[in-house]
């Protein structure tokens, strides 16, 4: 079967005969083995490829980001500490698609724990960008992204972020990445990075694509203390409602920092007369506190990821080896720590813990969290006037993989400042491909208020239907 949009597959897939059923996972599954060869985009394949139940994902792939547990398939997130872990139960996201009739079809590549921007942070394999095999995918969900991108069979991808790696990657690749609310989908099962900014979302091909799947696997989970009971919305049944009357937000400060690609910046605006040919409306304002997002941001990621990276000590967590008995539980604990670990994941267990020490803590950590308030009021007196704020998804183009192996710790870092602030507090984000650079796609970011995920996606269905982005 050649591909057809999910949109239209669902309109039969009630009716699919079982072998028509085993074909498609038949496709799916030699056409992803493909996939890895050229991208390097998986880390596990799934060989139990069984289809639970008739629901609406039925014969639909779901590829699952390498961080979220998924029973008895090896999860890695994308560390050598965990390289032989298989979790004995499902994240709840997983057993929701289950349900839904989806089934995994593998588990993809990742920067180590979520830690990077690129997909360049890996214990395992580097993923290449399906637009030029030269370029990153971003990260940290790249896998996710690349698969999504090159898939000739239905399919959708369960990807997570912390401070952008959904966008970042949906930007670099020319898929649409949606990111929740902080709260809206449970992260029971998923192996935490910075547990108050953590969201699982999803990456699709388009608009459609990732909305259906969050619709899927959102919702309240006794089993997570921070996922919130508020009713499921129908993202499929309101995103084709006009938008006429919308009042779009453009922050300034974005689109004038230091790293911004002026080209992206541009194309940007060129599709906003898109937005007002819809009958949005739209100001350039000023969000000033902007400027402090990367650096708090970064303060609260590497203190919360030291303290959750902390129980891989080889006892309970993490690699166990055979070492000389006389070792002590320190010694012990450091070898499998220095083996285990890749060089991202060292620098932030040191900063984050430097970060949160007694004496320090004051300085940096309380600080941030400051911060982080100073921030969600910034947010919330534009969110008083307007539905939506739009910036670039990522200041500049997918670069080489041997450039971004080469750049400074802190210049990656930089590459955050449009997804960091919405995802630090906890604002819902949608990234959808607007236009192209070399060739290379451009992604546009909308964040909506808390909550206001069916808005936002409203928004991007409006402008991907007149934009012919392909
Ligand atoms: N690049 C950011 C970081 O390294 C975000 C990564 C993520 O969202 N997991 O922290």
């Amino acid at each position: 079967m050649i591909l057809l949009t999910i949109e239209s597959f669902l309109e039969r897939n009630q009716n699919l005969k079982r072998e028509e059923l085993d074909d498609i996972i038949a496709r799916a599954k030699e056409r992803s083995l493909l996939i890895d060869k050229e991208y390097d985009a998986f880390i596990t394949l799934n060989d139990n490829l069984a289809v639970e139940s008739k629901g609406i994902l039925y014969g639909v792939a779901i590829s699952v980001k390498d961080n979220i547990c998924t029973k008895g398939l090896r999860t890695t997130a994308g560390s050598r500490i965990l390289e032989s872990y298989i979790p004995p139960f499902d994240a709840t996201v997983i057993e929701k698609v289950k349900r839904a009739g989806g089934f995994i079809i593998g588990k993809t590549a990742m920067d180590e724990f979520g830690f990077g921007s690129f997909s360049i942070n890996c214990a395992y394999k580097i993923p290449k960008n399906p637009n030029d095999k030269e370029r990153v995918t971003g990260g940290s969900s790249g896998g996710a992204a690349a698969v999504t991108k090159a898939a000739d069979f239905p399919h959708i991808a369960i990807a997570q972020s912390t401070g952008g790696s959904i966008t970042a990657p949906a930007a670099f690749t020319g898929t649409v990445g949606i990111t929740p609310t902080y709260g809206r989908v449970s992260r029971y099962g998923l192996i935490d990075y910075s547990n108050s900014m953590d969201k699982i979302g999803t990456i699709g091909k388009d608009v459609f694509d990732a909305a259906l799947l969050l619709q899927i696997i959102q919702g309240y989970d006794p089993r997570d203390s921070t996922s919130i009971k508020l009713n499921e919305e129908s993202y499929i049944d309101s995103m084709n409602k006009e938008i006429k009357g919308f009042k779009i937000a453009i922050p300034k400060e974005y689109y004038d920092y230091n790293y911004v690609d002026k080209r992206v910046a541009d194309k940007i605006m060129d599709s906003l007369s898109k937005l007002e040919e819809l009958g949005a409306s739209f100001d350039i304002i000023s969000m000033p506190m902007y400027k402090y997002a990367i650096s708090a941001y970064y303060i609260v990621a590497i203190s919360e990821a030291s303290t959750n990276l902390a129980r891989y000590s080889g006892l309970r967590y993490g690699l166990q080896k055979q070492l000389d008995s006389s070792l002590t539980f320190d010694e012990y604990a450091s070898i499998i720590r220095e083996q285990g670990f890749g060089e991202e994941a060292k620098r932030r267990i040191i900063l984050g813990t430097f970060a949160r020490m007694s004496g320090y803590r004051d300085a940096f950590y309380l600080k941030a969290l400051k911060i982080r308030k100073l921030l969600i009021d910034d947010y919330k007196r534009v969110f008083s006037r307007y539905d939506a704020i739009i910036t670039p998804s990522m200041p500049v183009i997918a670069p080489k993989i041997k450039d971004a192996l080469s750049m400074e710790p802190l210049k990656v870092y930089g590459m955050d400042i449009m997804t960091v602030g919405p995802n630090f507090t906890g604002m819902p984000t949608i990234s959808i491909p607007v236009a192209r650079v070399e060739g290379m796609p451009i992604g546009m970011q909308i964040v909506g208020d808390h909550f206001n995920e069916a808005k936002i996606i409203r928004i991007a269905r409006n402008l991907e239907k007149v934009l012919n982005y392909e």
